[in-house]
């Protein structure tokens, strides 16, 4: 027997269309700082879409030249999203946060032909270029000061410019669904980034997996503001499954600090939001001191890194913001699980759930391995590294221009990707992390959650932030260092800290070596860089 089903390649194309046919009347809204914001209709969006198409090609980008962003979150972000993977190319969000040794390096190794460039970040790729011999055409979006790139190599354009006057339509291809619709790279906190290729089909199963009520369940009567930015795991699939479910997006552009965003939260009244703990966490301090109305947020996802409850109890008792804590990696497209308790559960069950990295979804497969390459059980006891595996989820590491795919025998065994997290896995499919593998702390013999002590510090009073690493120690191979920046007009009492541990945790889990900083380090997507905190504090001051 043959199937009979129809076989409609799963392209970025079709949500590119739908999005901008059936709900041409959703909007995407991008913060200018200024009195108002800048709107967009989707249908527009879908039109400029199809005349940045036309300009690339006229440009001479064809099917699989690589076309790079180095942008903010804003509605040309958008289009270029949509634009580049429907015509055959493949997008490139740059990460501007990296260091620009490390922009150079990931352009000449995907290798970008043309680069996209808000203009408020020309200054950077400036610095960036002349160590780039791949990219032939840049295309500046909004203002800046284009002088900064005389002298450079490739042909400079304007966005606008560019594209006026183009048919607002385009034949988009019907490309094989398993070609490369997009590249990320990791943020390379070990060794060299590595680029993760994303498919049509993958990108597409994966918006459709964003949009079930499982996962953050989108529809058109929803404003999603993805503060995760663009080159970060695409937004978290939030634009593509944005312009699928016709919910409208609200996007911060480069303004990110805590006040704006408490300022467009309270005026454009987004639906459902998308950050890490740290963004999060800087804008309850800011509301908490300057009253904002942030309860249009019916939800606001926070992953990335494991999320303090307590920020999440914050938010919910003192805002009326129900945060819902997610899980996921690059690799992974990024999700991942989600965590939405079962129903009929008391208040203080369906917190147990809540603060829990989420369940699996149909499209994800999981397994945990032991220390001795052993399966464990999934009894939410028993821990080990997680696998995974699914049509969103990657096989192998992009080789750049002069290279095969490659898989490390530490990140992909037997078509199961390593995710390098430690955690347990419930018989009803709840993941709980209790550490990455390398940050997981090995005293005696026994195993200490870096991420368990965090979110017990950062449940203290006098504690804004707590990042928890490995040192090593004579005696038990590896003790606990806490670093801790303490509230304003807090005194360094490591003695108390201690013993609100010690009603908590066993007596050898407690660090006794602590450091109070102001601020802790930050990786280029705002998670606690604990490289830089182990480098500085080898040995910290005993209490
Ligand atoms: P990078 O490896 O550069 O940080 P990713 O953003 O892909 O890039 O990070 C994925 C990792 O982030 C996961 O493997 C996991 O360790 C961590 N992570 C993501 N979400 C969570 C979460 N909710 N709880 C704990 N850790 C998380």
């Amino acid at each position: 027997m043959q199937s009979t089903m129809q076989d409609v390649p799963l392209l970025v194309s079709r949500i590119l269309r739908h999005g901008s046919t059936i709900h041409g009347r959703a909007r995407v809204t991008t913060w200018t700082g200024e009195d108002e914001p800048h709107r967009r209709s989707f249908a527009d969006v879908g039109a400029r879409s199809a005349q940045l198409a036309h300009a690339l090609r006229e440009l001479g980008t064809g099917e699989g030249d690589v076309v790079a962003t180095l942008m903010w979150n804003n509605a040309e972000h958008l289009e270029t999203y949509l634009a580049v993977p429907s015509m055959g190319a493949v997008l490139h969000t740059l990460n501007l946060r990296l260091p620009t040794s490390q922009i150079s390096w990931i352009i000449n190794h995907a290798p970008d032909r043309v680069i996209l460039v808000n203009g408020t970040l020309l200054p950077l790729l400036a610095a960036v270029l002349p160590a780039c011999d791949t990219v032939e055409h840049v295309v500046v979006v909004g203002p800046g000061d284009r002088t900064v790139l005389d002298g450079c190599r490739p042909a400079v354009h304007d966005y606008e410019e560019l594209i006026a006057g183009r048919p607002t339509g385009y034949d988009w291809p019907e490309l094989d669904e398993r070609r490369p619709a997009a590249l990320c790279y990791t943020s390379g906190t070990t060794g060299d980034p590595k680029g993760v290729v994303y498919s049509h089909r993958s990108v597409y199963l994966h918006s459709m997996q964003v949009n079930t009520r499982e996962s953050f369940g989108l529809s058109w009567q929803d404003t999603v503001m993805p503060v995760v930015p663009m080159f970060h795991v695409n937004a978290w699939g939030l634009p593509h499954a944005a312009f699928m479910s016709g919910a409208s997006m609200l996007m911060p552009d480069r303004f990110l600090q805590p006040a704006p965003l408490a300022q467009m939260i309270e005026s454009e009244r987004p639906t459902v939001a998308g950050a890490v703990p740290s963004i999060w966490s800087g804008l309850l301090a800011e509301i908490d001191a300057n009253p904002r109305d942030v309860s249009s947020m019916a939800q606001v996802i926070i992953g990335g890194s494991a999320c303090p409850p307590v920020l999440m109890q914050a938010f919910q008792e003192r805002h009326r913001v129900r945060v819902v804590h997610a899980w996921g990696m690059t690799e992974m497209s990024p999700l991942g699980c989600v965590s939405h308790p079962p129903g009929g559960l008391d208040e203080d069950a369906e917190w147990a759930y809540r603060e829990k990295q989420g369940r699996f979804p149909a499209g994800v497969e999981a397994r945990l391995i032991g220390p001795d390459g052993e399966e464990m059980p999934h009894d939410g006891v028993a821990a080990g590294e997680l696998e995974v595996r699914g049509p969103w989820v990657a096989s192998a590491y992009h080789g750049g221009r002069d290279g095969e795919p490659s898989r490390p025998e530490d990140k992909f065994r037997d078509g199961w990707l390593r995710t390098g997290d430690i955690g347990t896995i419930s018989p009803d499919g709840y993941l709980v992390l209790t550490d990455r593998a390398k940050d997981v702390i090995k005293s005696g013999g026994e195993w200490i959650s870096s991420v368990e002590l965090e979110n017990l510090l950062m449940a203290h009073p006098d504690v804004v932030e707590a990042a928890v690493v490995a040192v090593p120690d004579d005696r038990w191979g590896e003790r606990p260092l806490a670093t801790v920046v303490l509230r304003e007009g807090a005194a360094p009492d490591f003695a108390a800290l201690r013993l609100f541990l010690a009603e908590r945790l066993p007596r050898w889990q407690l660090p006794e070596r602590w450091v109070a900083v102001d601020a802790v380090p930050k990786t280029s997507v705002g998670k606690f860089d604990k490289k830089v905190i182990r480098r500085s504090h080898a040995n910290g001051e005993l209490d």
